[in-house]
């Protein structure tokens, strides 16, 4: 049997049912903040390991590897990019996941700023607005 910290935690919420539900309630608003944090970290960590990829020691957008970009200045947040397209496909989370694992290839991710990723991927023509431009019309 396990014996560490955190297989006695779980065994006494598993004893204490109405404690836990109880602390839950208490608790919201920290476990909801502790969540996002975890979540954040995990984001930070995937771009770096994508950003390390590509010989850089902190994540900055790397338009320079399709220098048709480069006609434009970055705008806007970071962002992991396909660089192959078909992002769509692939669930964020489930990537995410499987960089963090080591799993998933890292050849074709980069990070981009917005305005890049939008530009490459109109460039791509795999824009949301899709190939037809009478849909693109509002
Ligand atoms: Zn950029």
């Amino acid at each position: 049997m396990m014996s560490n910290a955190s297989s006695q935690s779980r065994q006494w919420r598993l004893a204490q049912p109405k404690e836990v539900v109880t602390y839950l309630k208490l608790n919201k608003g920290k476990i909801q903040a502790q969540r996002k944090l975890y979540h954040k970290r995990r984001c930070e960590l995937e771009m770096l390991i994508i950003s390390q990829r590509w010989g850089d020691d902190t994540p900055r957008c790397r338009a320079d590897i399709t220098p048709e970009l480069l006609q434009f200045s970055c705008f806007g947040s970071l962002q992991v990019d396909h660089m192959n397209g078909g992002g769509g496909q692939e669930r964020n989370t489930r990537r995410r996941r499987a960089v963090l694992d080591g799993t998933r290839s890292l050849d074709d991710l980069r990070v981009l700023c917005e305005l890049h990723q939008m530009v490459h991927a109109i460039c791509r023509k795999d824009s949301a607005g899709g190939l037809d431009p009478k849909t693109w019309e509002v």
